[in-house]
């Protein structure tokens, strides 16, 4: 069997089994695939498996990819930071934006949406772990934040996204879930006309099993249908690298 074929397989039955053990039913959780640093062919490969969404972290690489199987039904969600200056690429091409933490990228998107007519469904990031160097909101500057959002009404406010703590310590990364889950709560009872908290994109390859026991609605996972990344694209950093380097 492929190996991607072989991999999905095993991460499917860990999913169902992850959300018996939590009481959920298995159509809970959605799997959002992560292709960057995929190519095009490992992508058609998985679409030939069943797989027909897939995330990018940065925008440069899911514009080329996009591009590049513009004749497929594939949606592309964008998990990364965003520089503003990419907030029409994703305006562009993607069906759902995971990592929205700042009001000037909010307003360029809306700007951006607005003139194709369309809408985007996002994700609000949190800083779940209060690492200075990961992107996404402090968890206490949530609230506001949606609020402030009410006025893009091309943006469709569905959940929040969080990247955990890496750390073997089960309990601290347990921690960044549960602090997820609050905040969603939060969210829900100060609800902001117009916009859902019901995703919570969290876990990855290596904890998408706790993130299912805390809530997770989404498990966003690379390596473990992929296998090993190697060393370049490997960064939760988004744009900023791409950018740098450009
Ligand atoms: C790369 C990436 C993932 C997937 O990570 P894996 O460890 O390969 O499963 C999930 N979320 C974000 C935001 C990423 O950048």
């Amino acid at each position: 069997m492929n190996p991607i074929a072989a991999n999905l397989t095993a991460i499917k039955s860990r999913i169902a089994a992850a959300c018996a053990q939590a009481g959920r039913r298995a159509d809970e959780v959605t799997l959002l695939p992560v292709s960057k640093t995929r190519t095009v062919a490992e992508i058609l490969r998985a679409r030939s498996f069943g797989l027909s969404r897939f995330g990018e972290n940065r925008a440069q690489e899911a514009l080329a990819k996009a591009q590049e199987l513009a004749q497929t039904d594939i949606e592309w969600v964008i998990i990364g930071h965003l520089q503003t200056n990419k907030a029409k690429i994703a305006a562009q091409i993607a069906s759902e934006y995971q990592a929205l933490d700042s009001l000037e990228l909010a307003a360029s998107l809306d700007r951006r949406l607005q003139a194709a007519g369309k809408q985007l469904d996002v994700l609000i990031q949190v800083n779940s772990s209060a690492e200075p160097q990961k992107f996404g909101l402090a968890p206490e500057a949530v609230l506001g934040f949606a609020a402030a959002l009410a006025p893009f009404d091309a943006l469709r406010v569905r959940g929040l996204m969080t990247i955990a703590v890496n750390s073997p310590e089960r309990e601290q990364v347990a921690q960044c879930f549960q602090l997820m889950r609050r905040l969603q709560a939060d969210l829900r009872d100060h609800a902001v006309p117009g916009q859902s908290y019901d995703e919570l994109s969290m876990g990855m390859s290596g904890d998408f099993e706790l993130a299912i026991a805390h809530g997770a609605t989404q498990v966003r996972i690379g390596e473990a249908i992929f296998g090993p990344r190697g060393e370049s694209g490997d960064e939760d950093q988004g744009d900023v690298l791409a950018a740098e380097a450009e």
